[in-house]
């Protein structure tokens, strides 16, 4: 087998390994073993021998890169809240509100609550009848709501 410039007798090798065990650089493996310039022979050799620098034990524990981490996420943000359909209750002329006494099967039945006070939209749009309590803003409003506790 070629074995290049060196002579790589039994005696070399466990000198060659030894000294990467010391963790000597290649060309400072060839000065120690009095063969300097054959620094890419040193190379092969151990290349040979299966040894390579990650076979010493690290100085220091490499700390693992932060992908690889794991990483406690965060729980997602709760889902944006639908954006309220274009009502403002502050809107609803005075005339149009009810009281719970003045509400019928066709007004919509929306509260609309002040400090001392709650009326209804009255919004004459609602069918009660047909299942549909609210105006038709209200009704969009009371379904962006749901699922919102
Ligand atoms: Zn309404």
């Amino acid at each position: 087998m070629k074995t290049g410039d060196f002579d790589w007798t039994d005696e070399a090798i466990a000198e060659l390994r030894q000294h990467h065990a010391d963790g000597l650089s290649t060309s400072l493996i060839a000065e120690a073993m009095r063969r300097p310039g054959q620094r890419n022979s040193i190379i092969g050799k151990l290349t040979r021998l299966g040894i390579t620098r990650d076979d010493r034990p690290p100085a220091r524990k490499v700390k693992p890169s932060p992908k690889h981490r794991p990483v406690k996420r965060a729980p997602p943000p709760p889902p944006e809240p639908m954006p309220a359909p274009d009502v403002d209750d502050s809107n609803i002329p005075f005339t149009q509100l009810c009281t719970l006494m003045q509400l019928t099967n066709e007004t919509c039945r929306w509260p609309v609550s002040g400090a001392d006070y709650t009326l209804y939209c009255g919004h004459r749009s609602a069918d009660l009848a047909a299942g549909q309590p609210y105006c038709k803003s209200h009704s969009d409003r009371a379904l962006a709501g749901k699922g919102r506790a």
